[in-house]
């Protein structure tokens, strides 16, 4: 499922593949693309700064890539490692995450986990006689707790109402990912159906399937996934600003009932106690209609087949040695990465991801310094009175939309570092391999806790819980539904941040992330949202024409980008990115003025080697699906928006960093 109520800094999902047209500037991001390129400042900025470091870059082992994030999270995982091994650490929480680390490590113990366990439940799948016992089956413990579920039941805040709580029904996860990869396969789509169905034909036949059957099971899959998908959303309409509009269809239960009287959807909110949310969305009706019209007595192999298949493929890694090397060679293969991570690497990983409120507790009490929660709370709470002066000045806008603009940022509750209050986990507890507890039954004790946590979560209030899960991610956020941003624990040090820092490096790293991210709030779906993070339109039906006009100069921008092969960025995909990228350089050029001995030189060199990025070819496709543009586009097209940096390096018409003041785009 897609995590739709925030944008991140960083990483999330889109795919592409149309004309060349222009192709101002080589990917110089995707290794080895240096050799023999060797462009003057004022014509490639990214490439000519971040030269050295590109031409020695190497992507470390486990990584398809390495940047300033992959740096910094590789310092994490070290303090992440040191936490989980370090026997001094008192309390439940540490004694958890030691004990699911070592569990993970266990091979001995491991060799006899996990397969026959899967083996039953899988034949508790297999002896589902008719429609009426699968429908039973997804309403019961079983499922909820160990199997897997067509469809998403997610409970949040209801984007009209902050006050309350909504559960939205999203359709099934793919396996290809994208809804448009099951009309015309693309690239990217076919690596990943030959990923997956590697592991599904590994685990299946681990399990006593033979070959046969294991490819008759995915097939099957795939007929089932094929049918819905032609119904869905594709990645292009997540990526898209009407995303919202098209996903908030209330419906009653009873109206689910009348849509879907064969596909048990109303009895398994119920069995899961979500029926008592306030309101239902339903994301994506024409898919519930086809859900209903394939949930037949007549397709119930075909349903059958998606179960097996997507409970088998998610055990794969928490099986024996053999299955989890067979899983890292496949993994490192789809993501072009060298060299597969090592057994710790991976232990840190896999108990970050299942502990993370027990670790995030430990990191913050442990490895955050106290005074940079201070200071980058100062320099946000700089950053937004900037914002205000932006926007006060924008003449494009009346004076209701601008008053309304300076309220919403106004109101930005600024969240840094980590929450000060946490989830009670207390009911969780992880014992030994020496008192007898396996890594499988580990697993599944987090996995119950976990849903049963979730669960607990549907009748609270809102704003009662955390801020944040994971607070040793390397990333910002700016969360919609809350006007709020986050600018997590984990991004506040490397490139970003560090205590000695220059002013102008500091504006040039963790200041352009704070900027980038108030940005967000004014971009093509944050702009939907008023001051109280409601979803609520508080634009003049003219200015709002105005805002679309200036969004869309920046889209048609991109479309126009070349990025290697044949590929493109898909310009609509990447806008709202590249909108807060050229907002956040913004607004520090603006805290800038205030310094009268203010280094530019010094402030658009650390931004360019911020944004420094070596990835692997393949990673290039997978990137495809990123909502970001490429990392040399963010800083190229980024910084030749401004005065202060065509005058800083002399740049003139001719350069292929230079860019006539009519062609800019931005949206303040
Ligand atoms: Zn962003």
């Amino acid at each position: 499922m897609k995590k739709i109520l925030s944008l991140a800094l960083f990483l999330a999902f889109l795919p592409v593949f149309v004309f060349a047209q222009e192709k101002p500037w080589p990917n110089t991001t995707i290794i080895g693309a240096l050799n023999g390129y060797n462009p003057r400042l004022q014509d490639d900025f990214y490439a000519s700064v971040n030269r050295d470091w590109l031409l020695t870059a190497k992507i470390p082992q486990g990584y398809p890539r390495i940047d300033s994030f992959t740096e910094r999270s590789i310092q994490i995982k070290e303090e992440l490692r040191s936490l989980m091994t370090d026997k001094s650490l008192k309390g439940l929480d540490a004694q958890n995450v030691r004990n699911l680390y070592n569990l993970f490590l266990d091979w001995e113990g491991r060799k006899n986990s996990g397969v026959a366990e899967l083996k039953e439940i899988i034949q508790n799948v297999k002896n589902l006689k008719n429609l009426q016992e699968l429908s039973d089956w997804f309403c019961g413990d079983e499922c909820i707790y160990k199997g897997a579920y067509p469809c998403g039941l997610v409970v949040e805040t209801d984007i009209k109402d902050k006050s309350k709580k909504a559960l939205t029904v999203y359709p099934t996860g793919l396996t290809l990912q994208d809804s448009a990869e099951y009309k015309r396969l693309t690239e990217n789509g076919k690596n990943q159906k030959e990923f997956s169905d590697a592991v599904s034909l590994h685990v299946l036949t681990k399990i006593g399937f033979s070959g046969q059957e294991a490819d008759k099971i995915i097939a099957q899959k795939y007929q089932f996934e094929s049918a819905l998908a032609s119904t869905m959303m594709t990645t292009d309409d997540y990526n898209s600003p009407k995303y919202f509009e098209m996903i908030l269809n209330e419906r009653t239960l009873g109206q689910l009932q009348e849509l879907s009287p064969a596909f048990p959807l109303v009895q398994s909110i119920k069995a899961l106690g979500m029926d008592k949310t306030k309101r239902i969305y339903l994301a994506e009706p024409a898919w519930l209609k086809k859900m209903n019209e394939i949930y037949s007595e007549e397709n119930i192999g075909l349903v059958k087949a998606w179960l097996i298949d997507k409970i088998a493929r998610d055990a794969v890694y928490y099986l024996d040695r053999e299955s989890y090397d067979f899983f890292n060679k496949a993994r490192a293969k789809r993501y072009g990465i060298a060299d597969a991570p090592n057994d710790t690497q991976n232990a840190v990983d896999f108990v970050a991801d299942a502990l993370v409120v027990p670790l995030s507790k430990l990191y913050a009490a442990n490895c955050v310094d106290k005074n940079a929660k201070k200071r980058v709370t100062k320099i946000v709470k700089q950053t937004i009175a900037e914002y205000k002066k932006l926007l006060a000045g924008q003449d494009w806008l009346c004076a209701e939309t601008k008053k309304k603009a300076i309220q919403k940022v106004s109101a930005t509750k600024i969240r840094v570092a980590y929450p000060s209050r946490w989830d009670d986990w207390s009911a969780l507890k992880i014992s030994s391999a020496k008192e007898g507890e396996s890594f499988f039954s580990a697993v599944q004790k987090v996995r119950v806790f976990r849903t049963k946590q979730e669960l607990s979560n549907v009748g609270k209030k809102y704003g009662s819980g955390m801020w944040i899960e994971n607070v040793f991610q390397v990333n910002a956020f700016n969360e919609f539904t809350s006007n709020s941003i986050k600018i997590i624990a984990g991004i506040i040090g490397g490139a970003f941040y560090h205590p000695d820092m220059t002013d102008e490096e500091l504006y040039g790293g963790l200041g352009a992330v704070i900027g980038h991210e108030i940005s967000h709030s004014f971009d093509a779906t944050g702009s939907q949202f008023d001051k109280e993070g409601e979803m609520n339109n508080w634009w003049t039906e003219e200015d709002l024409e105005a805002f679309k006009a200036r969004s869309k100069k920046i889209s048609d921008r991109f479309n126009g980008m070349t990025t290697f092969g044949s590929t493109r960025q898909n310009g609509e995909a990447v806008q709202g990115e590249a909108a807060a990228d050229i907002g956040g350089v913004k607004v520090m050029l603006a805290l800038a003025k205030k310094k009268p001995e203010f280094n530019y030189k010094l402030f658009f060199e650390s931004y360019a080697r911020v944004w420094k990025a070596a990835i692997s070819r393949e990673f290039a496709g997978v990137m495809l699906n990123d909502p970001h543009p490429y990392a040399n586009l963010r800083t190229n097209v980024t910084l030749q928006q401004f005065d202060e940096f065509i005058e800083t390096y002399g740049i003139k018409p001719g350069d292929k960093m230079y860019l006539a003041p009519q062609d800019r785009i931005s949206i303040w």
